[in-house]
């Protein structure tokens, strides 16, 4: 439920509220405006029902919350929700870019990429230290080794890093070395993980799951915005449909539709949307068409020689390419962009 105070409304009027929401066993949210202050009370409706808040004298109006997910609906919070993974901002007027090897192979080897990323343009950087693999013979990760090449490289270069995390044991020590988690399309519905991660303050970079609709995506967002962590970064890379050309339908429909339902950020992962190397470009430019805030790309110094995905990741003066490219996109489409500019 949405509740709207009349403009004359002081604070003590919504904290008598949200009281009455909160000894309803509802939880109360605040959500002090410039003009309107706007009151939220979540739960079992019948119970809102029955507290009659419409009776109250400064309230304006109440108003249902239509979606099933409440939190990172619009609805709730009309004005796009900006997300810093370290200093570098994911929505709103900023579009930013994320590049680095699918997997972290050691330490010349995620140095060698992460420049490459770094002077091409990228403002953070990905790399796997635990891999979901489809084949258990294939390169798990290196873990917690790769954990701290991670650490250092990034510390090196001066841009924040973001990680996969596939298991609650690993949250803590992942939280130590990056400065963002992010859940992949495997563990989209792993809900044990998504309230752990929502446990910390860490940011979340929550990718679609291969057969997740929208909807269930969104409210695998809710679920870790519910347990306390806000800093969700939705991310589209792509579904498994009955086409084989291609590794995955990047789902570009998601990304125009959830921008419009939710007020997180959304970002475009075109290197797993596609698993082409040659349409990695063309799919990055179409994603700042259509409103993502930022794209991740995987990029590896010589990709032949990968542990995982050198198919689909980009050479390092390929990258530099559609940088420059992507950054006349990113101009016309009335954004700010975040590309790094080579020294
Ligand atoms: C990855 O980013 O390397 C990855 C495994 O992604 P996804 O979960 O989207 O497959
Ligand atoms: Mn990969």
């Amino acid at each position: 439920m949405i509740i709207v105070l009349k403009a004359e409304a002081t604070k003590h009027d919504a904290d008598e509220i949200l009281n009455k929401i909160e000894s309803a066993g509802l939880k109360p949210l605040y959500m002090p405006g410039t003009e309107r202050t706007v009151l939220g009370a979540l739960g079992d409706e019948r119970v809102l029902q029955g507290l009659n808040i419409t009776a109250h004298p400064m309230v304006d109006d109440v108003k249902p919350i239509l979606s099933n997910y409440k939190l990172v609906s619009r609805e709730l919070y009309p004005a796009d929700s900006v997300v810093h993974i370290g200093s570098v901002p994911f929505g709103g007027e900023h579009f930013s870019i994320i590049g680095g090897p699918c997997a972290v192979e050691g330490l010349e080897s995620f140095r060698a990429s992460a420049e490459a990323a770094v002077k091409g343009g990228a403002v953070a950087l990905r790399g796997g230290a635990f891999k979901p693999r489809t084949s258990p013979y294939s390169f798990q990760g290196g873990g917690k080794e790769a954990l701290e090449v991670m650490q250092q490289v990034s510390k090196e270069l001066g841009v924040p890093a973001v990680t996969e995390v596939m298991d609650t044991a690993d949250i803590d020590l992942i939280c130590q070395h990056v400065d963002a988690l992010q859940i992949g399309a495997r563990n989209m519905q792993n809900f044990n993980l998504l309230k752990a991660v929502g446990r910390t303050n860490t940011p979340v970079i929550l990718k679609r799951g291969i057969a997740a609709t929208i909807e269930e995506t969104l409210l695998a967002a809710e679920y870790i915005v519910d347990a306390g962590n806000p800093n969700v970064i939705l991310c589209e890379r792509g579904i498994r449909t009955f086409e084989t050309a291609t590794r995955n339908t990047l789902d570009l429909n998601a990304v125009a539709l959830m921008k419009r339902k939710s007020h997180l950020p959304v970002i475009v992962d075109p290197s797993h949307g596609t698993g082409i190397r040659e349409l990695v470009g063309p799919l990055a430019k179409a994603a700042v068409a259509v409103g993502a805030d930022g794209v991740i790309i995987e990029v590896h110094h010589e990709p032949k020689e990968a542990l995982s995905d050198g198919k689909q990741s980009l050479y390092p003066d390929q990258f530099a390419q559609l940088m420059t490219e992507l950054d006349a996109f990113i101009r016309a489409a009335g954004r700010r962009s975040s590309l790094r500019k080579a020294a």
